[in-house]
């Protein structure tokens, strides 16, 4: 059984890392930020309520995602193990986990604020089957258009100069400590975000001491 948990920045590769990892793993790959777009694009109760303050970058009531997490996890489908990326986010969520899950790996991906700045504007997302773009990394064969579905692609809501903003402030001044209350009882390690992909990934499972 494996529990991982992947930090970092916004842009930073959490959701692509987790998701490799994932696949080959058999792990679980739990978003709470894919969880609650999937409700605003289906218009859900939950939806209506989150929707401006994610368009804003702003973070969701604490209560709101620890039940979206323990609902995930009640689950019980993860035999291999999960991944969760995006949670937690400040020190109250930090120890709601703490108090319930022994975690064996904490990620934490690493990027300086400006390569941020430069990934997350050119970010885009397919608005029919939600694979990500990135206009200099990974860019469409057809401009605005998905290479697997054709859907549209769409710049996120909260990817915007204003919304960054607001994630980054939160990002340093809340998620940041997390990592310091981590480190007193998990194995914490860093990872250089800038790398593209798969050398990003061989980093990360050379630490967690995975096969390549
Ligand atoms: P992400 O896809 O991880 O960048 O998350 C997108 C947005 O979802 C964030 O900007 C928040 O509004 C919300 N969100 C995701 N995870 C959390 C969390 N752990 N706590 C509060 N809000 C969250």
């Amino acid at each position: 059984m494996r529990k991982y948990v992947i930090m970092g920045v916004q842009g930073s590769g959490k959701g692509t890392q987790a998701g490799l990892l994932a696949q080959d793993f058999d792990l679980v790959h739990i978003s709470v930020g894919d969880v609650l777009r999937w409700h605003v694009q289906n218009h859900t109760k939950l939806g209506a309520q989150v929707r401006r303050i994610m368009a804003a970058g702003e973070l969701v009531g604490d209560d709101m995602v620890e039940s979206v997490v323990r609902q995930r996890l009640d689950q019980h489908d993860w035999n291999y193990g999960f991944v969760v990326d995006g949670f937690p986010r400040n020190r109250r969520q930090a120890e709601f986990f703490l108090e319930g899950y022994d975690i064996d790996g904490v990620i934490h991906l690493h990027l300086p604020d400006a390569e941020v700045r430069r990934r997350v504007l050119a970010r885009r997302l397919c608005s029919r089957c939600g694979l990500d773009y990135n206009l200099i990394a990974h860019r469409p064969e057809v401009a605005d258009r998905c290479d697997v579905c054709g859907g549209e692609l769409v710049s996120r809501e909260d990817d915007t100069e204003e919304a960054l903003a607001t994630r980054l402030r939160d990002y340093h001044e809340k998620t940041n400590p997390v990592l310091d209350l981590f480190r007193r009882k998990e194995y914490v390690f860093t990872v250089d975000a800038r790398p593209e992909r798969a050398e990003v990934q061989q980093a990360i499972r050379q630490q967690l001491g995975l096969p390549r």
